[in-house]
C-alpha cells in the first residue's frame, strides 16, 4: 500500500504510532507494548526452541526466517476488525425479509450488510459490491416506500 517508502521511512513513521514500539531488552519491549515480561520471555523461547530443534511451530507458522536473538526487538499491535458478513437476513427481489418457508415477512425490507455480502457477490468478496449495493438499493427501496406512503 505505500510502495514507494524506504526501510528509513517506514521505521521513522513507525515511531510516530503507539502500535509500533522497539526496545533492546525483551523486557523492556513487553513493558512498551503493554505485554507481560516473563510471558513474552516464554512465548520467545518457545519459538527460538521449535526453530533451532527444526520442530513444527505451536502456532502452525510456516514463516520463520530467524531465531529471535539480535535486538532490536519490535512490537506490533494488531487489530481485529470485520470487513464483511456472508451471514445475513434472506430477502426477495423486492428486499422483502423472506422467512424459512420463502415467505416474505409483512412490511419488513432489508439491504445492505444486513443481507450479507453473498446477496451481491456470490461466494467470493467483490471490491465495491457492498457499499455500491447499500447507496443503491437504499435509494431505490427509500423512493419506492416513499411512492407507497
Ligand atoms: C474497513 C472496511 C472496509 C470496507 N471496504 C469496502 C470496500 O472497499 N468496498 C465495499 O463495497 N465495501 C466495503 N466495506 C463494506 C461496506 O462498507 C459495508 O457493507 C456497507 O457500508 C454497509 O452499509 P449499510 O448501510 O448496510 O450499513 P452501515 O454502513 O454499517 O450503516 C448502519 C448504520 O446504522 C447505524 N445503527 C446501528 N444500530 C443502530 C440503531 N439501533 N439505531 C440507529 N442507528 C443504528 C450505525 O451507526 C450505522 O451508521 C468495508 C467495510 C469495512 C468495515
Amino acid at each position: 500500500m505505500i510502495p514507494d517508502w524506504s526501510s528509513d521511512r517506514i521505521l521513522r513513521e513507525a515511531q510516530k504510532s503507539k502500535m509500533f514500539v522497539s526496545a533492546m531488552e525483551l523486557d523492556n519491549l513487553a513493558f512498551r507494548a503493554g505485554l507481560n515480561p516473563l510471558k513474552l520471555k516464554k512465548t520467545v523461547e518457545i519459538y527460538n526452541a521449535h526453530l533451532t530443534s527444526k520442530l513444527e511451530d505451536p502456532f502452525g507458522r510456516k514463516f520463520r526466517p530467524a531465531a529471535i536473538h539480535k535486538p532490536p526487538f519490535y512490537a506490533i499491535q494488531m487489530q481485529v476488525w470485520t470487513l464483511v458478513s456472508f451471514a445475513a437476513l434472506a430477502v426477495n427481489e423486492r428486499l422483502e425479509v423472506i422467512d424459512i418457508a420463502g415467505q416474505a415477512v409483512p412490511n419488513l425490507f432489508a439491504l445492505g450488510e444486513v443481507i450479507g455480502a453473498g446477496a451481491t457477490s456470490g461466494k467470493s468478496y467483490v471490491n465495491g459490491m457492498l457499499v455500491t449495493p447499500a447507496i443503491t438499493f437504499g435509494r431505490v427501496l427509500g423512493s419506492s416506500l416513499f411512492q407507497l406512503a
